[in-house]
């Protein structure tokens, strides 16, 4: 059953590394490196399905420790969303994104996909950072922001002032890891989405039965009934990638398009205009 399978680990085609003997960080270390400004912003392209060209992609966060060793998100994300630490970690994301505009903004994406979670999303000045970095993007790239639904199980009132605020300041919204969470069929009809991205958990089990095909079709059957773009995230082979372009999905994001990436390998990647 596909929500009962959602909490076991993903299923590898390599064995992974064997673990370095690191204790996991601790809070005051996290304090630290944020201090340091040590949050690095990965990039993974998002393609047209239409094309199966990249027209945005999603930042997703790693931290670089002095000695170079890159942590994915899983060693620090949940920390600092326990911690309070989760809006320094926007904070520093956020202005190492306007630093990198210079850079980025000639690559021609139509969009960069931010995350916000729950805990963010109860601070005050989010919205007020969200400007700043729509306005280093303005005219070429626009900002949207993924909420998970974990984001949204709050206050629906306070998720309305909050998600006004940032259409307001001029970023989009996505609802991110659709059909994980609850509550979210009503989040999805009352507040300003343009976009969903169903979880890449259904997009793992789709050829496992006709019933987990079904349920990526409804998804995508209510995003679209709901004026939605719909994104198909962590798909990794050809074959869904083919069987979600038939069902109709908007946008595809996964392995099989390019992983997280930091931004020299993003620059390279991407088909540059022809300089004359
Ligand atoms: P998410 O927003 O659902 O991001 C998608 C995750 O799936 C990323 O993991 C990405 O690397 C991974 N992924 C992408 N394509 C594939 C694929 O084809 N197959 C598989 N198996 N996985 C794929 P990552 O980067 O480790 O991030 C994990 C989570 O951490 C994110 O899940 C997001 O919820 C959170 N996160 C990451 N960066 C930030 C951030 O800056 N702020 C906040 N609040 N949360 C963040
Ligand atoms: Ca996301
Ligand atoms: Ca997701
Ligand atoms: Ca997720």
């Amino acid at each position: 059953d596909v929500l009962a399978r959602r909490s076991m680990p993903e299923p590898s085609k390599k064995a992974p590394p064997p673990p370095k003997a690191e204790a996991p960080l601790d809070v005051d270390e996290l304090r630290a490196h944020l201090a340091a400004g040590r949050i690095e912003p990965y990039f993974q392209p998002i393609v047209s399905a239409r094309t199966l060209k990249p027209v945005g992609a999603e930042v997703l966060s790693r931290l670089r420790l002095p000695d170079g060793t890159i942590l994915g998100a899983g060693a620090f994300i949940p920390l600092a969303e326990r911690s309070g630490l989760i809006m320094e970690v926007t904070r520093v994301l956020s202005e190492r994104l306007i630093q990198l505009a210079p850079q980025l903004r000639p690559l021609g994406f139509d969009f960069l996909s931010v995350n916000l979670s729950a805990a963010n999303v109860q601070g005050e000045d989010v919205a007020v950072l969200i400007k700043r970095l729509v306005d280093a993007f303005s005219g070429g790239t626009r900002i949207v922001i993924e909420l998970t639904e974990t984001a949204m199980l709050s206050d629906l009132q306070q998720m309305r002032a909050l998600t006004s605020h940032l259409r307001l300041g001029g970023a989009s919204l996505s609802i991110d890891d659709f059909g994980v969470g609850y509550s979210s069929i009503r989040a999805l009809a009352e507040l300003p989405y343009d976009a969903l991205k169903i979880d890449l958990s259904f997009v793992a089990e789709m050829f496992d039965s006709e019933k987990a095909a079904n349920l990526v079709d409804s998804m995508l059957r209510m995003g679209h009934s709901l004026s939605l773009d719909v994104v198909a995230e962590g798909v990794e082979t050809e074959a869904q990638r083919d069987r979600l372009i038939a069902m109709g999905v908007d946008r595809l994001q996964g392995y099989l398009f390019g992983r997280p990436m930091p931004i020299d390998q993003l620059v390279c990647s991407s088909d540059q205009p022809d300089q004359p």
